[in-house]
């Protein structure tokens, strides 16, 4: 099989070497075969991207100084080269980290160009100043300025989605970015490059250096750097969230979820299954918004068990680039491990397991775990409490919808969350109860007008809507004298 090889790293809108020799070699999740290669980005090539990003901010003819309406033009020749390459952007996201490929086009190839047109929208649209009469005799202009170099650290899950979350809202705003991507998922990302250079980005505004989480520590705490945005764990947040308050920089972090769903007692249960499933076990359980644990009435406790139970058992798992297959492997050896150990622990601690838990026996290569469902879970067991990101779902019985409301909210986390009913007025009551950044009902969705993340452990900040495009702004205000 040929690989994906890349000698040269994309900075300062070109390709240039590498300061060291070493290199991250991706595997594939399916076959456990290299797949491709691309050097690893060092503390020198960091300190070069900054410098570049730094450049074409600083430049008073530059990027950041342009018409929000010019830079709309270049970032729509963004998007449409993104889309030329949507085929393969997905395919590679698919072949990386194990993504069923229907998602992969509908996450990874799909959502970056809307996400680019989005946002230059909002900008073109935006008030360039707000005029506001003073209480005190003058005249206040406040506007919003772009924030500066952004340094941006996206995960594997959803490589691309998550990179243009960043991304969309940052160029459109006027910022230069330095974007590291996680070392599992790096060959999209030099599509994203190419698509870049393709479309005439101004050199510097966009730089590309793959690495782990050293090269991450590295960017974060970089004196160059004006702005922070991670999307990640809860403990790398932690970490960096520690970094930026002592730089006092401005950092957005979306981590990590345990969210819950709550199935109310008139729930149409065979008209939702397809929306659980996308609310449940999308991308293999490897979603951050998530809703792994399940709240069923007591009345139609073993309806909802049985029905969750025929649905994971009914999924295809295999090959993610099949498009029949709906369940793929997970991103790494290390995860399937993880999983493994949360399934052995949700057993020991009482949970009665009602499919899966196996590695699939349909398959001989590859870090599958089959989708697995817990019924008779307490809120209290570790399979509760704890992010798995694997397909393993918890049930958890409730007797009335205040109890409901009370476990949903008995979590160190909060970021998504749905409530499911035939009546979507009461659901959308209770879901205003839920604490946690973003709730649907009857189904789950990624909505780009409206403002996206966390409250406790899940995070700090908002991706999408006009909050997202904030989040890469500052206030600048001017005092006018009174008037004579
Ligand atoms: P991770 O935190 O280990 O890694 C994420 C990224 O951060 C990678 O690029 C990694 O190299 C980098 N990184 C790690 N430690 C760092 C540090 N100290 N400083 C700077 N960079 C660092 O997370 P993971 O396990 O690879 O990804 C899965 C996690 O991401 C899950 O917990 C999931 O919930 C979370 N996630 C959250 C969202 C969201 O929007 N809230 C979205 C997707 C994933």
């Amino acid at each position: 099989m040929t690989t994906i090889d890349y000698p040269e790293l994309y900075i300062g809108g070109g390709w240039s070497r590498p300061a060291t020799s070493d290199r991250i070699q991706v595997t594939s999740p399916t076959t456990e075969e290299v797949i491709g290669s691309v050097p690893a980005g060092s503390t020198q090539d960091v300190d070069r991207a900054v410098a570049a990003a730094r450049a074409a901010f600083d430049d008073p003819q530059g990027w950041s100084t342009w018409e929000p309406k010019q830079r709309a033009e270049v970032l729509e020749r963004f998007a449409s080269e993104l889309e030329a390459r949507a085929g393969e952007l997905s395919r590679r996201v698919s072949m990386q980290n194990g993504m069923p490929i229907w998602l992969a086009e509908q996450f990874e190839g799909g959502f970056p160009p809307v996400l680019l047109r989005y946002f230059s929208d909002l900008m073109v649209n935006a008030p360039d100043v707000d005029s506001r009469p003073g209480m005190l005799g003058g005249t206040a202009l406040v506007r919003r300025r772009p924030i500066g170099v952004v340094g941006a650290i996206v995960p594997w899950n959803v490589p691309q989605a998550i990179s243009f979350l960043k991304l969309a809202p940052a160029l459109a705003a006027g910022c230069t970015v330095v974007i590291k991507p996680a070392e599992e998922t790096v060959l999209d990302a030099f599509l994203t490059a190419e698509a870049a250079a393709a479309a005439g980005l101004p050199d510097g505004v966009l730089n590309i250096v793959p690495g782990g989480r050293d090269t991450g520590a590295y960017l974060v705490e970089h004196p160059d750097i004006d702005k922070v945005s991670f999307t990640g764990s809860t403990a790398a947040g932690r970490k960096i969230a520690e970094t930026c308050g002592r730089l006092l920089r401005p950092v957005t972090l979306e981590l990590g979820g345990k969210s819950a769903a709550i199935l109310l007692d008139d729930v149409d249960l065979s008209a939702s299954m397809e929306s659980l499933f996308g609310a449940t076990l999308l991308n293999n359980g490897q979603i951050c918004w998530l809703n792994t644990r399940v709240l069923a009435p007591t009345s139609r406790y073993d309806e909802v068990v049985d029905a969750l139970t025929g649905l994971a058992s009914s999924l295809t798992v295999g090959d993610p680039l099949d498009p029949e297959t709906k369940i793929g492997p997970l991103v790494s050896s290390r995860q399937r491990d993880r999983v493994e150990g949360y399934i052995a622990k949700g057993k020991a601690e009482g949970g009665r397991m009602t499919t899966g838990g196996k590695r699939p026996s349909s398959v001989d290569a590859g870090w599958f775990v089959e989708p697995t469902i817990f019924a008779d879970v307490d809120n209290n067991a570790t399979i509760s409490r704890e992010e798995i990101f694997g397909p393993v779902l918890s049930v958890i019985p409730f007797r009335d919808e205040a109890e409901a409301l009370a476990i949903a909210n008995d979590s160190e986390y909060g970021l998504g969350g749905t409530v499911w009913s035939a009546d979507v007025d009461h659901a959308a009551d209770i879901a205003a109860k839920v604490k946690s950044g973003t709730v649907g009902v009857n189904h789950y969705t990624n909505e780009p007008v409206a403002p996206f993340g966390g409250i406790k452990n899940s995070g700090m900040g908002r991706e999408l809507g006009p909050e997202g495009l904030h989040a890469f702004q500052h206030l600048h205000t001017v005092y006018l004298p009174p008037a004579g």
